[in-house]
C-alpha cells in the first residue's frame, strides 16, 4: 500500500467533537502506528525544500512531527509555544479563532535573520495558526521557505487564501 493510502486510513474522525458540528481528525492512530508514523514523517519531510535551517512547529502536534523532520533534514528545531510557556523574551502574534482570539509565542532570539524555515504542524484548517506561526518568523527577519502539513482539511479554503498572503502550504494528504 502507498504511503497516502496507508496515513489516511489511520486517521480516525471523531463527530461533534471539541463541539456539535465539528468532525475532529484523530491522528492518535496514526502515531501508535510505527510504520503510519514513521511514513508521515518521510512524507513530510519529502515537502521540504532545499537548504532548510530550521523547523518550526507549533505547540502541540507541531512538535511531534516537527522534531523528527529536522533531524531527517539536519535541520534545528525550534518550538511555537501558547503564551507564558517560554521562559525568556519572546515576540507574539495575536489570531483570529471562531470566536475571539488566540495567541503564539517564540523566543525572541529564536531565529537568525535569513535562516531559511519550515513550518510543520499536523493538521491545516482555517489557516490561522500557520498565518501566526509565518508572522512570528518574519517578525525576527527569517524567510519561510516552505509549510509541510499532514493533512489539508480543503473544504475551509485556507490553502488558497493563505497563498494569496504568499504562504504556499504543501498537505501530504488533502
Ligand atoms: P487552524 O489554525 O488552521 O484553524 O487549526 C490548525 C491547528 O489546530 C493545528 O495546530 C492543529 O493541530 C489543530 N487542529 C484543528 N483542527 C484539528 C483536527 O481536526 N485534528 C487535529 N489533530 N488538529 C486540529
Amino acid at each position: 500500500m502507498d504511503n497516502r493510502r496507508c496515513l489516511t486510513g489511520l486517521i480516525r474522525d471523531v463527530p461533534d467533537w471539541p463541539t456539535a458540528g465539528v468532525v475532529f481528525k484523530d491522528i492518535t492512530p496514526l502515531l501508535a502506528d510505527p510504520a503510519g508514523f514513521n511514513a508521515a514523517v518521510v512524507e513530510l519531510t519529502r515537502l521540504a525544500p532545499a537548504e532548510v535551517d530550521v523547523v518550526v512547529g507549533m505547540e502541540a502536534r507541531g512538535f511531534i512531527f516537527g522534531a523528527p523532520v529536522a533531524m531527517a533534514l539536519g535541520a534545528g528545531f525550534v518550538p511555537v509555544r501558547k503564551p507564558g510557556k517560554l521562559p525568556r523574551e519572546v515576540v507574539e502574534q495575536e489570531f483570529a479563532l471562531e470566536y475571539g482570539t488566540d495567541r503564539l509565542t517564540m523566543h525572541a532570539d529564536a531565529l537568525q535573520p535569513g535562516a531559511r524555515v519550515l513550518i510543520v504542524d499536523d493538521i491545516l484548517a482555517t489557516g490561522g495558526t500557520v498565518a501566526a506561526t509565518a508572522a512570528l518568523v518574519q517578525a525576527l527577519d527569517a524567510e519561510v521557505v516552505g509549510v509541510a502539513v499532514l493533512m489539508e482539511l480543503a473544504f475551509l479554503g485556507a490553502r488558497q487564501r493563505l497563498a494569496e498572503q504568499g504562504i504556499d502550504i504543501d498537505p501530504v494528504l488533502v
